[in-house]
């Protein structure tokens, strides 16, 4: 199955090595963007404008007003590895750059014809240089302001085979723009432009404010709605500031989340499932927060050169770091996120709709949240409430000092509940009951395997389940919470939640699975001191809006919106 033998083995030309290095650092027009933005970033511009045509193939101008590049060196700047940032192998350790590697440029002008104007202060006028195929075409002198003009065409001529994977201009030009948003948001001293095809895609203020820049990033009500990281405990040095959402307002994608370490946007793995984790039980499935997070941590401790992108980065300790930014959001979450309102009622009466707040504008936005206007962030933790009745033997009705509160008590008790086990978890020796007459029971082949890799979860709850030989197990012990209880009965209920809980994490599994099992259901009436009992521990929890898979738990009309509804305000 060998090929035939081709002459053996022989250095590439210049030409052909610097088309498959460029391959690597320009693997779509957005990266183009990207290494151009990040040479006027570095050069101190403080006006960026981009241009774009033909999703980027065609055009891509990026404009700053930037140092400019030293007459003698502009050809230079196209040379493999000629780079004015680094001199030693010590200083990739202390970047304080974007760019380091000396690859961009040169990578550009293999794939594409490049064209560059630039000027430095003190210089009477500037230098334009052309490209093609990577070889100086043109150099001449040119009256230019202070600054450097970059202009690509034809990208990826050269290269069919890349063009061929390239999407539809449409998604080629939102990829280029998510490239401005986010460097918009770690560089909100600087004014980002962007013109799609003529049209004017984007433009941010450039005076400073991470706000601003994040209406620019997300859109007036979703940047709104967004909740300004608390500070947690600082540790180490690693220090983190940002945005994220309140778990009422989630997308389906991970693609709203942000992260940026020492001012680069990356993609940490570690930063994505730190966030992720603050939200645990907060969101349902499948859903995912908005987050754009900066990170800050010493040069030496974050290694950017880990691919030509720059994209990836590692950190030297990354615990530290995840913990740091998993509290970070914890506390956000905690203590800032709103309640969530519900502003709008069926009256089914009637099958329409009462307006009880402004509802949002269709499209995304009142889709992806609980269809909640802007308003004043309260504590998550809820107040005192006072507890009216049930209605429909499914809702406590309860008032608080502001407004009335509609619980669901399936809900309610299962976030009490989930909150109790995840607790039981952290402790070394769960609270459990041993069995004096052990409980065999007989599993079916996908309980088994359900059984087997939830064991060291339940265990953590304080089952104690032994094989018994076959498809039986023998159960020993169960949690005291379930003492007396049909044990046969509860296994096979827990089994059945647990093979519906979706996620990898076990612990965090059976821990829903058991407080769905063992929630009052709906339908089932309470007495006044039951309600009164269940509102108390719900006060208690620490996320009392949500159940843990991250539906509400209650819906509250405030004594303002009551006030508007009845026209009293
Ligand atoms: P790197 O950014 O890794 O140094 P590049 O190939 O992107 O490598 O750029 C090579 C050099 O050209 C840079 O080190 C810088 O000195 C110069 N340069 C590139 N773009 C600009 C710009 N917009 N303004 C000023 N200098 C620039
Ligand atoms: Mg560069």
């Amino acid at each position: 199955m060998f090929a035939e033998p081709r002459g053996g083995i022989r250095v590439l030309t210049p030409e052909v090595a610097a088309k498959i290095a460029a391959g690597e650092v320009v693997e779509r027009p957005a990266s183009v963007v990207k290494e151009l933005v990040e040479n006027s970033l570095d050069a101190g511009a403080r006006r960026i404008s981009v241009e774009v045509e033909g999703g980027g193939v065609r055009l891509i101008r990026v404009r700053d007003d930037g140092a400019g590049i030293p007459a003698s060196e502009v050809e230079l700047a196209f040379q493999r590895h000629a780079t004015s940032k680094i001199a030693s192998e010590e200083d990739i350790e202390q970047l304080t750059t974007l760019g380091f590697r000396g690859e961009a440029l040169p990578s550009i002008a293999a794939v594409a014809d490049v064209e560059m104007l630039t000027r430095i202060e003190g210089d009477a006028a500037g230098i334009r240089l052309q490209l093609r195929d990577g070889v100086v075409l043109t150099l001449a002198t040119e009256g230019a302001p202070r600054g450097t003009t970059v202009v690509v065409r034809n990208l990826f001529r050269t290269v069919p085979a890349r063009l061929k994977f390239l999407r539809a201009p449409a998604t080629e030009n939102a990829r280029i723009a998510e490239v401005l948003t986010s460097h918009a948001l770690a560089y909100a001293a600087v004014q980002f432009t962007l013109l799609i095809d003529g049209r004017l895609a984007l433009r941010t203020g450039g005076g400073g404010r991470v706000e601003d820049a994040l209406v620019g990033a997300l859109g007036v009500e979703t940047a709104a709605r967004l909740l300004p990281l608390q500070r947690a405990e600082p540790q180490g040095t690693v220090s983190v500031s940002g945005h994220v959402s309140p778990p009422d307002l989630t997308r389906s994608q991970r693609s709203q989340q942000l992260f940026f370490v020492n001012g680069r946007w990356v993609e940490s793995r570690v930063l994505a499932r730190a966030l992720e984790q603050a939200y645990q039980g907060l969101l349902p499935a499948g859903r995912h927060p908005l987050a754009v997070v900066f990170v800050t941590l010493p040069a030496g401790d974050v290694d950017v050169n880990v691919h030509p992108t720059k994209r990836e980065v590692r950190f030297r300790r990354d615990g530290e770091v995840f913990a740091v930014v998993q509290a970070a959001v914890g506390r956000t979450l905690r203590e800032t996120a709103p309640a969530p309102l519900v502003t709008t009622i069926a009256c089914d009466a009637l099958g329409e709709q009462i307006p009880l707040g402004e509802r949002m504008p269709e499209g995304e936005a009142s889709s992806d949240s609980a269809d909640a206007p802007a308003r004043a962030p309260m504590a998550l933790r809820l107040p005192v409430l006072r507890v009216l009745g049930q209605v429909g033997g499914t809702y406590i009705v309860a008032e608080g000092p502001d407004g009335v509160y509609l619980i669901d008590q399936h809900a309610a008790h299962e976030r009490v509940l989930y909150e109790r086990a995840r607790a039981q978890q952290e402790k070394d020796s769960p609270a459990m009951q041993g069995l004096v007459e052990p409980v065999v029971v007989e599993l079916s082949p996908e309980r088994t395997v359900l059984l087997e890799d939830g064991r060291e979860a339940l265990e953590g709850l304080g089952f104690q389940v032994e094989p018994f030989g076959g498809s039986a197990y023998m159960l020993r012990a169960v949690p005291s919470a379930l003492a007396g209880r049909d044990y046969r009965m509860v296994l096979d209920d827990l089994l059945d939640r647990l093979a519906e809980e979706p996620g990898d994490d076990w612990r965090d599994r059976v821990a829903k699975a058991l407080a769905c099992r063992g929630a009052i259901k709906a339908g089932q009436g309470l007495t006044s001191e039951e309600m009164l009992e269940l509102v108390r521990q719900l006060e208690a929890t620490a996320s009392p809006q949500t159940c843990p898979h991250g539906r509400p738990t209650m819906v509250h009309l405030s004594a303002s919106q009551l006030q508007r509804h009845f026209g009293r305000a």
